[in-house]
């Protein structure tokens, strides 16, 4: 028997659970999807809302910094990933810097034509190759590839590799430094998607010699629904590249308002339009509460979180029909665990009925997220104990259960 109480108290990130909004009997496995929230961010979005907006109005771009935020909070959340400070800017959506980082590496060599990804990437990834290939189908082309043919598919055409560290299915962990030194020996840029990692386990992008990666805000790092997302690019690359995307305020000089656009030098120039500033607020609060914990102490418990996880699954839910999605082994495995059954929809709409929040990925897939910083061990036991239970009962099987809402 596994002492429970005795994981949780003798956790080193176990006052960071206070921080957060948690309600009452709720077991919260999907900071995966939508993290917590902090919370500080009331206190701070009031402030912004009424004193920064309400009172200070456009004069705050400059008094309350506004105009900075973007590089402020990039500069914080390089500290997660391994970056220099001005290697990352916040601001639009992953989809969207996956855009910007897709057409940059397309300019660093113009003979090579292929967007290259893996089969079962996240969707808008691919899809985002997909319209840039249709601005010029004939120069452009996007190649998908199974997931164990990426090293064979690094060849003198592709113009960039588009890979997400943490698979949001399954979880698996890319090597993220082997890749990227294949890549390099090919002349092949790698662009890394950090959503599932970043704020979940430790990145050193810098260490990997990585040239571009994107990450999104909402997830791990806590940064509220729809959150600003980030883009990173290698010093050595960012004055290379036209932006795609040349909005005003990419440009070097925004306010001399000038007819060209020139981008501004650095990272500066991957910045599109006006940020927004409620979502930036509300971000780096988030971003500041995870830079208080230490990385190592994040990735140990996430680990020791999912192991406890699956270890109660095969104990308690072995005659079941669950079978294990992710890497058994925590070193190979982001902050997830996920398990296929073919009845995987309805139970985790059970599983949400009785205050344990996962999520389903079609086809099969029920995904649990864990957040160190606020999931405890005896959030492990309880989501097993419920699922148990609902297993034992059958009380998913009902119709209810297996409507299919717009979200899943
Ligand atoms: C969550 C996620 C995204 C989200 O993109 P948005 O533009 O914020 O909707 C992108 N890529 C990956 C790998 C993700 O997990």
């Amino acid at each position: 028997m596994t002492d429970i109480a005795a994981l949780d108290a003798a956790d080193p990130l176990a006052g960071f659970r206070d921080r957060f909004e948690i309600p009452d009997g709720l077991v919260y496995l999907d900071g995966n999807s939508l993290g917590c929230l902090p919370k500080a961010t009331k206190a701070r979005l009031a402030d912004v809302v009424e004193r920064e907006w309400g009172q200070d109005l456009i004069r705050s771009w400059n008094t309350n910094d506004w105009i900075n935020a973007p590089r402020r909070i990039g500069a914080k959340i390089a500290r997660l990933i391994g970056a220099h400070d001005d290697e990352v800017i916040v601001g639009d959506t992953t989809s969207i810097n996956v855009f910007k980082c897709l057409s940059a590496s397309l300019q660093l060599d113009s003979s090579r034509v292929v967007l290259l990804s893996e089969t079962g990437n996240f969707p808008t990834d691919v899809y985002m190759m997909e319209g840039l290939a249709a601005i010029a189908p004939d120069r452009i082309s996007p190649r998908l590839v199974e997931p164990e043919r990426i090293h064979e598919a690094l060849d003198d055409d592709v113009a960039v590799l588009l890979l997400t560290q943490t698979n949001y299915r399954s979880g698996r962990i890319r090597d993220m430094k082997a890749i990227t030194e294949a890549a390099h020996a090919r002349g092949i840029p790698v662009i890394w998607d950090l959503s599932h990692s970043c704020g979940a386990l430790p990145v050193d992008l810098n260490g990997c010699n990585a040239d571009f990666a994107v990450g999104c805000g909402y997830k791990y790092l806590n940064g509220g629904p729809g959150a600003p997302a980030f883009t990173f690019v290698a010093r050595r690359h960012q004055d290379s590249v036209f932006p795609a995307l040349s909005g005003w305020l990419g440009h070097k000089v925004p306010f001399e308002f000038t007819d060209d656009y020139q981008p501004a030098p650095g990272i500066d120039r991957f910045q599109c339009g006006t940020p927004g500033i409620l979502g930036c607020a509300a971000l780096e609060v988030g971003v500041d509460l995870l830079l208080e914990a230490d990385m190592s102490d994040i990735r140990r418990k996430s680990s020791a979180l999912g192991d406890l996880f699956i270890a109660l699954v095969h104990e308690h839910c072995a005659d079941h029909g669950f079978k294990l999605a992710s890497p058994g082994n925590a070193d190979e495995r982001g902050s997830q665990v996920s398990f296929h059954h073919p009845e995987g929809y309805a139970i985790m709409q059970a599983l949400i009925a009785r205050g344990v929040i996962g999520d389903f990925r079609a086809p099969d897939i029920l995904r649990f997220g864990f957040a160190p910083l606020y999931n405890s061990y005896a959030d492990v036991e309880q989501a097993v104990a419920t699922l148990t239970e609902i297993m034992e009962t059958g009380s998913w099987d009902t119709e209810e259960f297996k409507q299919k809402a717009a979200v899943t």
